[in-house]
């Protein structure tokens, strides 16, 4: 048997350094056996699915070093390789399992799941879908269809009983099925969940092991039952520690940058990244802390990936950078790191704009531009944060709202950002002209400097994001309590208009 891995993003935002140690571990476990690492874009989600984000998950693992045998920019034998082409697939295995009395059509309105959901809750907790169409009839179905009632598909699953999963590094893992709800497979636009998808990929694309973070075990009883309704061998299951921070929460951008392109605009080396992802939940057998991805590949074994919660930890990252930059890198080659980086035509030129106007000779370019080669501190001081129209306390509440509606902000673009940036001092009740500056200083540095919004647009969202969290924290930061006080304020403020 060939060995067959997969990582299979959703293509919903920023490329997720949770994404990239996903693809490296199913990469070195394929590799060591001879196998196919091949990679699939799940974008059943059309609301939030987006081809920009398909396009920069794929570069940013390619920037890694990461190639796969078969994906939607390489094609393959077992293409499409992108979700949302594969729609005819899905409805003829919905249809197949119908046929076969392992799902059914379900007619029931989005008022009538409410009405059952609230019941239930008021009974003691939600048990999930009711079961009420399950028992309609052939003529039943048929009439309701003609009546052009819609309809969506959605598996049985036993209400009594526990399931029994076979984990490679947990062992066996019980679910009791009454907290297995009874997923819709096909919506009523005729596109598939998750679920179906997935199963329906892995056993058409061959997938002989998933290797997928822990936040799928509770889908795997349904994906299991999907196996066997279908008559097919399920691939061996594998799932890994999620990342966290370093307080042990789930790796979130709200406390650490997630997204690898803040990595790469922080001058973090692709292979001391990689590196730093082989090292979560796993390590070499002889403890050596730098290694290739080919010694990974060539040294990887399941069994040696520990449980723990693995920690993404910056500072162990930078030391790890640091070594790479010191010593695996000789002066030409240290050179190509830095051009690559961002002294390269592209990233010039995405600054010349903001610049060209401004400037009498180019040596006016170092000074000008300083807050494009820097990571997240600028080393600010509060005297040079404080405002002359805002009090202490409102510029802090200023960047803190601020900061989390541009952490909400899907599109990163300098009119969108000015948008919910404007809309931010609105909500406080400040003018823009006060309410910008401590954002100016706390993105570039001064407050004379290159213009805001474009700015963040070209530094990114989680590079912006980082420094206004690291200008509030030179402010004395903002404590639990008063953050949950201020976020329900906002929530209530964006709320108000549509009231
Ligand atoms: N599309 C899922 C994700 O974004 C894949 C989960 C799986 O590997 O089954 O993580």
């Amino acid at each position: 048997m060939t060995v067959r891995t997969r990582v299979a993003p959703s293509p919903t935002g920023d490329p997720h350094v949770g994404t990239a140690y996903i693809a490296l571990f199913n990469y070195c476990f394929a590799k060591h056996h001879g196998g196919e690492f091949i990679l699939r874009i799940e974008d059943t989600d059309q609301v939030r699915s987006t081809r920009e984000s398909e396009e920069a998950i794929l570069a940013s693992l390619r920037w890694l070093g990461l190639s796969w045998a078969e994906g939607p920019d390489v094609g393959g034998p077992h293409g499409p390789y992108r979700q949302s082409e594969r729609s005819a697939i899905y409805a003829a295995h919905a249809e197949e399992l119908i046929a076969k009395g392992h799902a059914f059509k379900c007619f029931c309105t989005e008022e009538h799941l409410r009405g059952v959901r609230k019941a239930q809750e008021e009974a003691g907790g939600y048990q999930g879908y009711d079961g009420r169409c399950i028992g309609l009839s052939a003529s039943e179905v048929a009439a309701k269809e003609a009546a052009g009632e819609a309809w969506v598909v959605r598996m049985k699953v036993p209400r009594e009983g526990v399931c029994q999963l076979q984990d490679r590094l947990r062992g066996v893992i019980e679910i009791a099925w009454d907290q297995v709800d009874m997923q819709v497979l096909l919506k009523s636009d005729g596109l598939p969940t998750y679920h179906l998808a997935n199963v329906v990929d892995d056993h058409l694309m061959g997938i002989t092991h998933v290797l997928r973070g822990e936040e799928w075990i509770s889908s795997a009883p349904k994906h299991q039952l999907l196996y066997s309704y279908f008559g097919w061998e399920m691939p061996e299951l594998c799932h890994l520690p999620l990342l966290r921070n370093p307080d042990k929460s789930k790796l979130s951008k709200r406390k650490n940058p997630t997204s690898i392109l803040y990595y790469e605009r922080m001058g973090v080396l692709p292979q001391a990244l990689l590196n730093y992802l082989g090292m979560m939940a796993w390590s070499m057998p002889d403890g050596e802390e730098v290694f290739s991805l080919e010694s990974m590949a060539e040294r990887f074994e399941l069994d040696r990936v520990s449980l723990g919660g693995p920690v993404f930890d910056l500072d162990k990252l930078r030391w790890l950078n640091g070594r790479y930059l010191r010593e695996q890198l000789d002066a030409d080659a240290f050179a190509a790191a830095v051009s690559a980086w961002a002294l390269n035509p592209a990233y010039l030129r995405s600054i010349i704009p903001l610049v060209q106007q401004r400037v009498t000779a180019l040596s006016d370019l170092g000074e000008l531009t300083a807050h494009f080669f820097k990571g997240a501190d600028l080393k600010l001081t509060p005297e040079a944060l404080a405002s002359k129209k805002l009090t202490s306390e409102q510029v802090v509440q200023a960047l803190a709202w601020g900061l989390w509606q541009l952490e909400a902000l899907r599109t990163w673009e300098a009119s969108s950002i000015s948008e919910v940036l404007r809309q931010t001092a609105e909500l406080l009740g400040h003018k823009t002209r006060d309410f910008m500056p401590p954002f100016f200083i706390a993105i570039s540095g001064s407050a004379v400097s290159t213009p805001l919004f474009e700015t963040m647009e070209v530094i990114g969202p989680d590079l912006s994001r980082a420094r206004v969290r690291a200008a509030l924290e030179v402010l004395g930061g903002v404590s639990k309590k008063q953050e949950k006080r201020w976020r329900e304020e906002l929530e209530r403020a964006l709320r108000a208009p549509a009231e």
